[in-house]
């Protein structure tokens, strides 16, 4: 998908024209192929920066020099339910929820063990 986006020879390219109008602000990005060629890639400062750019000079799959990886969604953390759980409770309150849980268990006899459809007996 974003292949189509990346051809574009960017760096061969002025940003400014002769009236001296500014694009929008860039950022450079440096990559290096496993043959050791180095280059910048410019990219907008709204970009979706890629981890890898085909090599200017051989053609091989280039890394970021700064180390990130391709495609940052991917990689980025996904949350959990026990995450999210853990961003609005401290384990100091779930332990005291689980305490107070435990406790009702314990002097009721549960959530309507005796009638519950699980527990009757069959024959
Ligand atoms: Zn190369």
């Amino acid at each position: 998908m974003a292949e189509s986006l990346r051809g574009s020879r960017l760096g061969a390219v002025s940003y400014e024209n002769e009236g001296g109008i500014e694009f929008a602000p860039r950022q450079v990005i440096w990559f290096a192929c496993p043959d050791g060629h180095a280059f910048a890639v410019p990219f907008s400062v709204e970009a979706d920066l890629p981890g890898t750019w085909e090599c200017r000079v051989c053609g091989a799959v280039a890394h970021r020099s700064d180390g990130t990886l391709d495609d940052p969604k991917a990689t980025r953390k996904v949350r959990t339910p026990w995450d999210m759980l853990l961003e609005r409770r401290t384990l100091a309150d779930l332990e005291t929820l689980l305490t107070e849980r435990l406790d009702l268990l314990r002097t009721r006899g549960g959530p309507g063990r005796a009638g519950h459809a699980d527990h009757r007996k069959t024959a």
